[in-house]
Order: structure tokens, then sequence, then C-alpha cells
């Protein structure tokens, strides 16, 4: 059955990029509602955003959502990523400003706070998107690709000069709460070398040692140094599950990143989109639906970290 939040919770904490505070509600929302964002600070016009791929604003360092009336709210990848690692189909996520909070650089805040709450089934059957045959993008910088598997699973490669990151791989099958327990403490990182540039573009203002990894060569400059020896590559597959949420359903079928970043998977929806011969909507049966991610997690899996 389709789902949501059991009662509301609320964040509050800067953006990573505009270094704006932030209050953020997640609120219960009936079936075939979907992921929305509200802009609580906008009164006039239209402040509803939809969680979903075709308003995706490309940005290299996060996701943001755009709607008709221009009103955006970015870095929501994080909190999508939750949401849907929680098997949270329906919510209303009200927000007083632009920027998602960024709380520890993970999205293990969430779901902690999603989990406490519970998760509640609604009266619908939950419908998800079946990749039938593949498709891909590549660019010079990376490629991704969609083909069919059951239920969601991803690889994952990175490759950094920076050998505190280097090159790491990850594989792993999303079902039955993996993403809760492997991946959502892992934390957004970044090079020493491009905060400056990054500052002078006007980003990673709310950024800190503590909600991101900073490396610098073979150094974690961060304090208390990683979560996990591959934290970077959990936190980049951590970051396509909320990326791949934007498709507006749960997807079965079998992910690869190689070098990829948000632009890419978004524009890996946009080419599957295009190709409905790739692609069917199906109404979960019992053996689909158990596979989803978020089936069965409990609060008491989510990782203790510092
Ligand atoms: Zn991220």
């Amino acid at each position: 059955m389709q789902t949501t939040i059991r009662s509301a919770v609320t964040f509050e904490g800067v953006g990573l990029h505009s270094g704006a505070p932030a209050r953020m509600t997640i609120r219960p929302a009936s079936a075939e509602h979907g992921i929305w964002f509200k802009r609580t600070d906008i009164r006039l016009g239209d402040a509803m955003i939809p969680a979903r791929w075709n308003v995706v604003e490309v940005s290299p360092l996060c996701t943001q959502i755009v709607n008709r009336a221009g009103v955006a709210v970015s870095t929501i990848e994080h909190v999508m990523a939750a949401l849907a690692g929680c098997g949270v189909h329906n919510a209303l996520i009200e927000i007083d400003g632009p920027e998602v909070p960024i709380l520890d650089g993970s999205a293990a805040p969430f779901v902690r706070a999603i989990l406490s709450r519970g998760v509640r089934q609604l009266d619908a059957p939950v419908r998800a998107i079946e990749i039938l045959a593949p498709v891909a993008i590549q660019t010079p910088k990376g490629w991704a690709r969609l083909e069919p598997g059951q239920g969601l699973s991803m690889d994952f490669h990175i490759s950094f000069s920076d050998a505190a990151i280097g090159e790491q791989n990850r594989r792993m099958n999303l079902a039955n709460g993996a993403f809760v327990r492997e991946l959502c403490d892992s934390r957004t990182f970044c090079r020493a070398a491009d905060i400056e540039a990054m500052r002078a573009a006007g980003k990673a203002r709310g950024g800190t040692y503590e909600n991101a990894v900073v490396v610098e060569g073979d150094r974690i400059l961060s304090p208390g140094g990683l979560r996990h020896a591959d934290e970077a590559v959990r936190h980049k597959m951590l970051d396509a599950l909320g990326d791949l949420a934007l498709a507006g359903l749960p997807i079965l079928g079998h992910y690869t990143g190689h070098k990829a970043g948000h632009a890419i998977t978004n524009a890996l929806l946009h080419e599957l989109f295009a190709h409905p011969e790739a692609y069917r909507l199906v109404t979960c049966d019992a053996v689909q639906a158990a596979r989803l991610p978020g089936v069965g997690v409990e609060v008491e899996a989510v990782p203790e970290v510092a």
C-alpha cells in the first residue's frame, strides 16, 4: 500500500549553499498526493512545487526544483532520499526559505525523525515504474544507466585525484532497509581546493567541516574523520536515490552511476520518460512491494552517529 508519515516533524538549520536559515516541516498527505514542497514564506502566487524530475533546474552542486511562478527550493536530494529510503510515498514539505537545511550533511537526521514518527499505510495500492529496456546518459564527465532489475539496485563508481577519496565502487540492493542501515548516514563531501571557487560563486556559504567531509590530498580535514571508509561513494548513492525519487514513483530497476552527479541522474530521467517503450507503470504485487526501499525498516536500524 501507499504510505505517508504518521505525524508532522520539523527541522531547523541553514542551507549548505545559501547559508540561509530555514524551518522545514514534513506533514502527512493523502494517497496519490506524491511529494510536494510548499514555500510558506511566499505569500503571493503559487508557492507549491512538485518534487518531480521535469521541474529540476540543473545545477552541478545540488538538486533544485522550480515551479512555473519561479518559486524554488534547493538541495532537496537528502530529504528526498530519506523519504524514498523510508518508503514514504506521500508528504507535504513546508519550508520557509529557499534551501533545505543541511543538518549534518547526510540523510540520517531526516530518516531518524521520519521513522520515529512512523510510516502509516494509506488506502491505495503502491505503483512503481518498472524498467523494461536500458536507457543511458553519457557525458564527458561521467555516465549513468537504468536497466531492468528486480526491486531497486545500484552500482556506483567514483574516481578522485585526492587520495583520501581515490577510486571507490559499491554495489547494493536497496531492498530490506539497506538504505537506512548502510547509506543514510554518509555525508556530503568536497575537496578543500574547490571551496574557494564555490564561495566565490556564492555557494557553500552554509558549509562547515562538520556538515561536509572536506578532503585535501590524502587527508580528511573534517574533525572526527569518516563515518565509513567509502563514505564518499555511499553519499553519491544516497544522492542518486534522492534524485531518482523525482521520478514520482519508486523505480524497479538497476541504476549504474559512473562519476555521475545530480545533472546526469536528472538527464537520465528525462531520457527514460522520452522512451515510453523503456518502462511501464505497474501496480505492485506483493512480491514487488516487498522489494521496495523502506519496507520493514525500524528506527533502531539508523546508525548511531556522533
Ligand atoms: Zn548530497
